[in-house]
This record gives structure tokens, sequence and C-alpha cells, in this order.
């Protein structure tokens, strides 16, 4: 099988190539990475991976010609690329529209046109919108409030359109908040943990009750295998943890695990029309794929927190604006 992947000089993109790599499955023939390396895609990402494992091809999923040479002679696409940080989308949403939705409807043009077999475009949990109570089912309708958000509506919808207009093999997975080793430091956790280790405070949005649910990214990563191997054509699988924390909780276990107090906590106004809670049920997934998640929180939080400790290197760049 010949694969292409978008965005994995990215978070999650660059810990599911690495998963590909260390499973060293022979039906992967050809990997191929698409990334257009914006701030948060590096290729120090890619460090330490053997660079004849994959090609890489540094370009934008909204140039046609790239993707077109791109998606050429490929079996499968997983489609990671996005603009991906709710408050950027806040402070300017177009390049959030150009790229998650105008960049994922230039992949699925060039996917159909190519003959791609399978493509999955990797969502997210936000497009449902908010819910106080109980869990979303993949049948729930969409109803996102950022424009990140609303963006990912867009490119996940169209992905299902795909499907129902041209029979192509699109499959959806929306996920949960991800967390692990190589998340760009301006999200939640490791933002936290890399203020704390240098000393600084950590700034908690408003009242700090809004809920997330936390999933380790090698957990995202085993699903995404799961619905490429096993997932149904047209198909939408939610992705998720099950472990429910305020955003409060969340900081209380980090300062807790790095040895601060609640005195570390700045509190800052609270960020534009914030969801107050995500929650998946994932029981499709576990169902029909055998999916479960196998990294627990505490677990996964202190590997985390060990490996920002560790690769200073890694981020101290990235954060600061010196690369
Ligand atoms: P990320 O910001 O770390 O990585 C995005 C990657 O896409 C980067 O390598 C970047 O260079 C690349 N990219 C951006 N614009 C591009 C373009 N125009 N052309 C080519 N490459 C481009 O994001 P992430 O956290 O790894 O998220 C990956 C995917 O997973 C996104 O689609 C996101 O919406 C989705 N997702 C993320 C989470 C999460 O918690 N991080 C949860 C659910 C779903």
């Amino acid at each position: 099988m010949k694969v292409l992947l978008t965005g994995a000089a990215g978070f999650i993109g660059s810990n599911f190539l690495r998963q590909m790599l260390d499973e060293n499955n022979p039906s992967f023939h050809e990997i191929r990475v698409l990334d257009a390396l914006t701030y948060s895609g590096t290729k120090t990402n890619l460090d330490g991976l053997d660079s004849a494992s994959f090609h890489f091809i540094h370009g934008d999923i909204r140039d046609e010609e790239t993707v077109s040479k791109a998606t050429k002679g490929v079996d499968a696409v997983i489609h990671f690329a996005a603009e991906s940080h709710v408050d950027r989308s806040i402070d300017s949403a177009r390049i959030f529209v150009e790229t998650n939705v105008v960049g994922t409807e230039n992949l699925l043009n060039s996917s159909l046109k190519n003959d791609v077999a399978t493509f999955i475009h990797v969502s997210t949990d936000e497009v449902y919108g908010s819910i106080t109570e109980g869990s979303w089912t993949e049948n729930f309708p969409l109803s996102p409030n950022s424009p990140y958000a609303a963006s990912k509506a867009g490119s996940d919808l169209l992905a299902m359109a795909f499907h129902r207009t041209h029979g192509m093999d699109t499959r959806v997975t929306r996920c949960s908040n991800n967390y692990g080793p190589r998340q760009f430091p301006e999200k939640v956790i490791p933002l936290f943990v890399t203020n704390l280790i240098e000393g600084k405070k950590v700034p908690l949005y408003g009242d700090g009750k809004n809920v997330r649910d936390w999933l380790h990214v090698s957990d995202h990563c085993n699903a995404i295998s799961l619905v490429l191997k096993n997932g149904r054509p047209g198909e939408i699988y939610n992705i998720g943890g099950g472990r429910e924390l305020t955003n409060l909780e969340l900081t209380d276990v980090i300062l807790r695990e790095m040895g601060a107090d609640q005195s570390s906590i700045e509190r800052v106004p609270d960020r534009k029309g914030h969801d107050l809670r995500y929650s998946l049920n994932i029981e499709k997934i576990e169902r029909e794929l055998g999916y479960r998640p196998q990294v627990p929180f505490e677990v996964g939080i202190k590997q985390t927190i060990a490996w920002y400790r560790e690769n200073q290197s890694w981020w101290q760049p990235l954060k600061h604006g010196r690369r």
C-alpha cells in the first residue's frame, strides 16, 4: 500500500508516522509526507527517523499541482494537515478557511481524479459544538462555535459529500483533545508545562470550568490505524479517551506533578465563545473496530511532562520564535 500523510511534520501526524515506522508493517510499500512547514510544523518532528523510509514533500495542500503529484499512485490519504489553534482562528479566520476548507477540497478532488482508494479525514469533536449533559454520537448534528471548528466542520462535511456524491471511500474521524510529545507549545498542556519549567505562571481562562476529554496521541494514532484497516467507506468514527477534566482539574494535575501550587495560576479573561464541554460517545469504534484507549491519563501526563523536561531543545526555539 502507498500512503500519503498530510501534515505529518505537526504534532499528531508526526506521532502517526513514527508509529507506522515502528510497526514496520510490510504492507506499507511507500510513505509520502506532504507538509507546508507552517509555524506549527517542523522538520525536527521527523528527527531520528530513517529519511529513506518515507518521502518528504515540502508543499501546500492548497496548491493544485503539488497535491495532484502527491496523490498520484497513492492507495490511501490520511489527512492531518490543518490550521489547528482555536485562539488563532478567533484573531483571524481567513487562513483557517483557506487551509482547512479549500485545502481539503483540493486534496479530495485530486484524490478522486487519481483514484485514491481510501481517504481518511482527521476531524475533531469540536465540530459538534458544546454539550452540557450526555455525549455526542456520530449522528449528532454539527453545531461548531469557533471559526476553527466551523472550518473543520466544512472540511468534514466535504469529505462526507465526496462519498455521497462520487462514491469515494472517505472516512471521517472525530477526536477529542490530544496530548503527548511534540505538541506545539501554544496548546494548553505543553504551554502550561513549559511555562512551569521556565518558572512562569500558567494562564487559566475564565473560571476554569470548561470540560475537555483528554486522549493520549498514541491512542488517537492507533484508532486511525484501525479506521484505515477495517473502517467502512462513508462512515464517521468518534475517538475519545473517556477522561473528562475541567481545565482547573487539568491545571491542578499539572501543578501537582511539577511540584507547583495554585499560586502559579494567573487568571486571564475567558476565550471568546469558549465551549463549555465536549463529550464523545465512542461505542461505535469500540464495537466495530475493537478500539480501546490504552494510556491512562495519570500515566500519559507523567510521561508527557518528562518528555518536555527532557526535550527543551525541541520546544524552546518553537516557543520563542527562534528557528
Ligand atoms: P498541528 O498544528 O500540530 O499540525 C498541523 C500540520 O499541518 C503542521 O505540520 C503544518 O505545517 C501542516 N499544515 C498546515 N497548513 C498546511 C498547508 N496549507 N499545507 C500543508 N501542510 C499544512 O496540528 P495537530 O494537533 O497535529 O492536528 C492534526 C489534525 O488533527 C488537524 O486536522 C486537527 O484539526 C486534528 N485534531 C487535532 C486535535 C488535537 O487535540 N490536537 C484533536 C482532534 C483533531
